[in-house]
C-alpha cells in the first residue's frame, strides 16, 4: 500500500550509522552531544536535550515546568494523541483549545476566551502545548503575549515543523515559548528511526530534562568522590537516543533545509493544481515558512463525493492517505472523562471533511496523484 510520508535515507546516512555501530559506545558516546548541538545550532535555542521520542520529550517537558497531580494543562484537539497524553501522565487534568480552521492551529481568540473564563473561575491552566499543525507555525507572538498576563507555560509542539520559520527565524529557538519538542519518526521530516528533541533557552529547564530523562541520575559537580559514584535526585526515566539513533540523526540534519524546500516545492504544485477544484487546501500565513510535514485537504460542501468515498478511491489506486486527526478528546480514554463531541466545533469539523495525501522528498508520482485527484472530483 502506498504511504503519506515516507523517510529519505541516503548512502550518507547507512555509512553515519555503520560507523557508529562499529565505534566504542552505541549509546552515551559522542553522538547525541553532536546532535544537540548541531540542533542548538540550527534553532539558535541554547540548549538542547535528545530524548527517545517526542513522547517521551513532552512527558519531561511537563515534569520539568512542574505539571502535578493538581493542575491543568491545555493543548489542542486537533493533533497525535501524545499531545494530550503527556499532561496525564503527569497526573494532571487536560482540557483542549479549539482551532483555527484555515491553519489547523490553535485560534488564538478561543484561547483568549477561555483563559479570560478560567482567570475568572480560578482554573487556569499551568501550562499550554501548542501544536505547529502540518508544519505551519503557531501564532506564538499572540500566544506568548496572552499567556504572559495570565502566568501560563509554553511547550510547543513542533513534531511536524523541524526547519519551519516563524517571522523568519526557525520554529525551535524558543523566543516565545519556554520548551519546543521535535520529534524524529520516520514519517516526519526528518529521522532518527525513533527520536525526539527538546530545545529551550533555560539553563534549569534543561538540567531538569536531562536528569529526568536519565533516571532522575546525576554525577555530582564535586569531585571529592569517587569516579563510580552518582545519585538520584528524582524519579526519572530511561529517555535517552542512543548513538546509532543520533548519528542518522547528524546525518539526516546536513539535508533538512533541502528536504524542506522540495516539501515547499510539492505543496506549491499541489495547491496550483486544486486551485479549482472542490478543496480547500491550508493557508499559510505570510509570517510563516511551512515544514510541510503534511499536506491536507478539506473537501467543501460542493464536491461530488465525501472523504470516505475519497479515501477508498486513492487508496484503492494504491494512494496512500490518512486522516490527521481524529480529535483526541472524542477518543474513548478522553470520553471517559467527560469530554464528548460537539466541545471543540472546528476541530470536528476539520476531522470530518480531511484527507491526507502523499508529500515527501522522494515520491515520484505526485503528477499521478494530482490527476487521479482532478479527474474524481
Ligand atoms: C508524531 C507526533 C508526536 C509523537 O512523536 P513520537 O516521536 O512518535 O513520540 C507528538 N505530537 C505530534 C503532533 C506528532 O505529530
Amino acid at each position: 500500500m502506498g504511504q503519506y510520508g515516507k523517510q529519505t535515507i541516503d548512502e550518507l546516512d547507512i555509512q553515519a550509522v555503520l560507523q557508529t555501530l562499529t565505534s566504542s559506545n552505541l549509546t552515551q558516546g559522542e553522538q547525541v552531544p553532536l546532535f544537540e548541538s548541531a540542533i542548538c545550532q540550527y534553532t539558535k535555542a541554547n540548549y538542547a536535550v535528545a530524548t527517545s521520542s517526542a513522547t517521551a520529550a513532552l512527558h519531561i517537558s511537563c515534569l520539568a515546568l512542574g505539571l502535578s497531580k493538581s493542575d491543568i494543562g491545555w493543548t489542542v484537539p486537533l493533533t497525535f494523541a501524545a499531545s494530550a497524553n503527556a499532561i496525564r501522565y503527569c497526573g494532571a487534568d487536560v482540557d483542549f483549545v479549539d482551532i483555527e480552521m484555515s491553519t489547523g492551529c490553535i485560534s488564538v481568540t478561543k484561547l483568549a476566551e477561555k483563559l479570560k473564563r478560567a482567570n475568572e473561575s480560578n482554573t487556569l491552566p499551568k501550562l499550554l502545548i501548542v501544536v505547529h499543525y502540518a508544519g505551519i507555525s503557531c501564532d506564538m507572538n499572540s500566544i506568548f503575549e496572552l499567556c504572559r498576563q495570565y502566568n501560563v507555560k509554553i511547550i510547543e509542539d513542533a513534531s511536524h515543523a523541524i526547519g519551519a520559520k516563524y517571522k523568519n527565524k526557525p520554529v525551535g529557538n524558543c523566543q516565545y515559548s519556554d520548551i519546543c519538542v521535535f520529534s524524529f519518526h520516520p514519517v516526519k521530516i526528518i529521522t532518527t528511526g525513533e527520536g525526539g528533541m527538546i530545545t529551550t533557552n533555560s539553563q534549569s529547564l534543561a538540567q531538569q530534562a536531562r536528569l529526568l530523562a536519565c533516571h532522575g541520575i546525576s554525577k555530582p559537580s564535586t569531585n571529592t568522590q569517587p569516579s563510580w559514584f552518582y545519585e538520584q535526585h528524582e524519579l526519572g526515566y530511561n529517555y535517552r537516543m542512543s548513538d546509532i539513533h543520533a548519528a542518522l540523526g547528524n546525518s539526516q540534519l546536513n539535508k533538512l533545509d533541502e528536504f524542506v524546500s522540495v516539501r515547499n516545492q510539492m505543496a506549491t504544485l499541489y495547491q496550483k493544481a486544486f486551485a479549482e477544484l472542490p478543496i480547500e487546501t491550508l493557508t499559510v500565513p505570510h509570517d510563516c515558512y511551512s515544514a510541510w510535514h503534511i499536506f491536507v485537504v478539506r473537501l467543501t460542501d460542493s464536491a461530488k463525493l465525501n472523504r470516505e468515498d475519497l479515501y477508498k478511491t486513492l487508496v484503492d489506486s494504491n494512494i496512500g492517505c490518512q486522516v490527521h486527526y481524529i480529535p483526541v478528546h472524542t477518543h474513548p480514554y478522553y470520553q471517559n472523562l467527560g469530554f464528548k463531541w460537539g466541545d471543540c466545533p472546528n476541530a470536528e469539523k476539520f476531522y470530518q471533511h480531511c484527507l491526507t495525501i502523499p508529500l515527501y522528498p522522494s515520491m515520484d508520482n505526485q503528477q499521478k496523484i494530482i490527476e487521479k485527484l482532478t479527474s474524481i472530483l
